[in-house]
């Protein structure tokens, strides 16, 4: 008899529990099987295999063998276990982040949609073609769809399958997602290119940060980088942020390397993704292009793994389990044996700081390929003639540039087209009833949206507090900036681009196709900062920057500074050279004076000495423990619980944040300078409070502090 240890996913047990069960079928880690669970059957995976029971307990048989092949290689299962350590997630959450929605543990390969093919047969023994069978084979390109040869000659098809010639193979059904852009002509590099490929090629580091300003050529590096990898018969990892960046950026993949190319994103359907994840496994395709999931592709001979803007937060997963992308990507091309470049024209404060130290190696490109630089204007407000939260020389300038028939980008980050409803008459402001803060009005659905849960409620327009149906406009949203920037500028033809205009599969693509053929201007909340490469925008407009700036966290500066650094790197990418306008109260701020000067270096000293005395990462590392719960006293007992099993560590709370889908928060952040020390700290909460009715969701090395 053999017996197997396996992982169940239940609420009520402790993180990554084991369980002992008997199996007299062949079965091996990695598969999944079901097992009798008290009164329920539940699917499991199998960790280890065990010769003996190694519990004196009552062993149960496993019921059934679900899988005759591990889900995963030998390779990526490793990996699931070291995620799981690291995030402290379980395993099976992990599996199921890793594997397409088709694969996944608890669903089966059932809700894939096989399709028949055809393909190269062994005939039978002393079987022959006929003339007619002869030619319509060789009209054949095989592998073909069943299907389509059968509408050439069904009693052919029938007959040749019969003989042998041909045979019949299922494959899942793959929707061709992908039509091929023509293919591009490289361009000659520029001697800035040149030297920061040669030093990639020359060092023996390897993971490289491509520190370069927005418009440098810095995927044109990557692309080298990446045909260098493909022609020693490798595989290259390209990733890119979610979904902003991706059709553009698939699309010059694609228009270099044509169609040895995946995508994996998540505007994918479950059937895409299946499909794309087999052309990998299968190696059909030897470059992947995707977002952060892509990180897990079954990769077997990786030679190359690509992370475009390295610093976007897309690249951290919000929900468990909680894992960065680089975390994983840097533990994959340790296994793999292969160089990781990641790249950005504002890299985040640990990324630098770790060329600093030397864990990464620090290539630079500092000149645009067009060798200039937008110039940026700050625009005091409390100085400027404002109208419709315009200042007049924003307007001016937008005017000129309609004139001139060149194109403009407007960035305001909040999308709606109130952030806040009050009424008029007794200031009562509508709030979100699970989370306790504003409801945002939008006016094409006639909602009002909540903006962290998502849940949004039918607008009316009468106070609920007093009867009154006068409302106080207060702020303005992208859909109202639109509304009016189109009263100002009738004639000019205006898009909008944020998570409501884009939530379509396709919509984002063909907003920026209806750009490119000729919209004068696009108008969107930080959307619209990232990525976008279009030669003819010539301005760009930030308004109400100072929002960005006076969020508590402890990383707005950082982001803030990001979002307006590459918001101001979408302009003069071409030959025209591009103006940048930022509406603000305090120009003075640190922030805004680095991103008029271009000075990465310069925000980077400041800011490091602002997290040096806050001590805060990159400094130290941190934990962020969130326990919820219905009862507000259960809650916070529990996380004063927690406390009680730190060691000397700094601790930020107990603090009651937001209420989110009705149950009360408490957070708990825990400071360590020692990282596996604070990992340990973690687990340890986690194996004592981690079960029961108080849940309790973890984030080691969290970019955001829930509020
Ligand atoms: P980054 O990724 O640093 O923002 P890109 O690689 O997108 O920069 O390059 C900016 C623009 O310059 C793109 O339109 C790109 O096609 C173009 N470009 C890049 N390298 C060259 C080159 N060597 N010669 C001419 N044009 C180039
Ligand atoms: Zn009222
Ligand atoms: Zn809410």
């Amino acid at each position: 008899m053999n017996y197997v240890k396996v992982y169940v996913e239940h609420s009520a047990l402790s993180l990554n529990q084991l369980f002992t069960y008997s199996c007299d079928e062949p079965v091996q880690p990695g598969c999944r099987v079901v097992v009798p669970f008290g009164p329920r059957e539940l699917t499991a995976i199998v960790a280890a295999l065990a010769k003996e029971p190694e519990t004196s307990r009552k062993i149960l048989p496993v019921s059934q063998v679900l899988d005759k092949a591990p889900l995963l290689n030998d390779e990526l299962f490793e990996l699931s276990g070291w995620l799981s350590d690291r995030c402290c997630a379980s395993v099976i959450s992990v599996l199921k982040t890793m594997l397409p929605p088709a694969m996944r543990p608890k669903t089966g390969h059932s809700k894939v949609v096989m399709e028949q093919w055809l393909e190269q047969g062994i005939p039978a023994d002393g079987a022959k073609l006929t003339g007619k069978q002869e030619s319509f084979l060789s009209g054949l390109q095989l592998p073909v769809p069943a299907a389509q040869a059968r509408r050439i000659s069904a009693s052919m098809t029938r007959s040749l399958l019969e003989k042998g010639f041909l045979k019949s193979v299922d494959r899942p059904k793959d929707r061709d997602l992908i039509t091929l852009p023509a293919k591009d002509v490289p361009p000659e590099l520029r001697p800035g290119q040149m030297q920061a490929l040669e030093q990639i090629r020359q060092s023996k580091a390897s993971v490289f940060l491509l520190h370069g300003v927005t418009g440098s050529g810095k995927t044109e590096v990557f692309l080298r980088l990446a045909q260098e990898a493909l022609e020693q018969g490798k595989q290259v990892l390209f990733l890119v942020p979610e979904i902003g960046l991706t059709p553009m950026m698939t699309q010059r993949v694609m228009a270099r390397f044509q169609d040895q190319i995946a995508v994996y994103h998540s505007y994918l359907s479950p059937q895409e993704k299946y499909a794309q994840y087999q052309h990998v496994k299968e190696g059909k395709a030897r470059i992947v292009v995707g977002t952060r999931s892509a990180c897990f592709m079954p990769f077997d001979n990786l030679g190359l793994i690509l992370m475009d803007e390295e610093h976007d937060a897309s690249y951290m997963q919000d929900s468990m389990p909680r894992y960065h992308t680089r975390d994983v990507v840097l533990h994959r091309a340790a296994h793999h044996g292969c160089k990781v470049v990641m790249a950005s024209a504002t890299p985040s404060l640990e990324s630098y700081a770790r060329t600093l130290k030397h864990v990464y190696e620090l290539v630079q490109l500092p000149e645009r390929v067009n060798f200039q630089m937008p110039e940026i204007r700050l625009l005091d407000m409390s100085k400027e003639t404002v109208r419709d939260g315009f200042s007049q020389t924003l307007l001016d300038a937008i005017q000129s540039r309609l004139e001139r028939k060149e194109q403009v980008i407007l960035l305001l980050n909040r999308r709606g087209y109130l952030p806040v409803v009050r009424c008029a008459d007794c200031h009562d402001v509508r709030i979100c009833p699970d989370c306790g803060i504003a409801l945002s009005y939008h006016k094409k659905e006639n909602r009002l949206v909540c903006h962290s849960c998502d849940r949004s409620f039918r607008y009316d327009p009468v106070c609920p507090a007093c009867g009154s149906t006068h409302t106080a406009p207060v702020g303005m949203g992208t859909e109202k900036l639109e509304d009016t920037l189109q009263t100002l500028f009738p004639d000019a033809r205006i898009l909008r681009m944020d998570a409501d205009s884009t939530r379509k599969k396709g919509a984002h693509k063909a907003l920026l196709d209806r750009f490119s053929h000729g919209a004068d201007i696009l108008v969107g909340t930080q959307m619209v900062a990232k990525g976008l490469d279009f030669p003819n925008v010539t301005l760009v407009g930030i308004l109400q920057a100072d929002n960005a700036l006076i969020r508590s966290d402890y990383r707005a500066a950082e982001s803030a500074y990001e979002m307006l650094e590459q918001a101001s790197g979408r302009s003069g990418r071409g030959e025209k050279p591009g103006e940048v306008m930022i509406q603000t109260f305090d120009p003075s701020h640190y922030v805004l004076q680095s991103v008029r000067s271009h000075g990465y270096q310069s925000f980077f000293r400041r800011e490091m000495q602002y997290r040096h005395l806050g001590d805060y990462p990159p400094y130290i590392y941190m934990a962020m423990l969130v326990f919820s719960h219905s009862k507000p006293e259960t809650v916070m007992e529990r996380a004063r619980q927690a406390v009680s099993h730190c060691r000397d560590q700094r601790i930020l709370g107990p603090v009651t944040i937001s209420m989110r889908q009705q149950k009360h928060r408490v957070r708990l952040v825990i400071k360590d300078r020692d990282d596996d020390r604070l990992l340990h700290t973690v687990w340890d909460i986690v194996h004592a409070l981690g079960h029961g009715p108080v849940k309790l969701e973890v984030t080691m090395h969290p970019l955001r502090l829930e509020e």
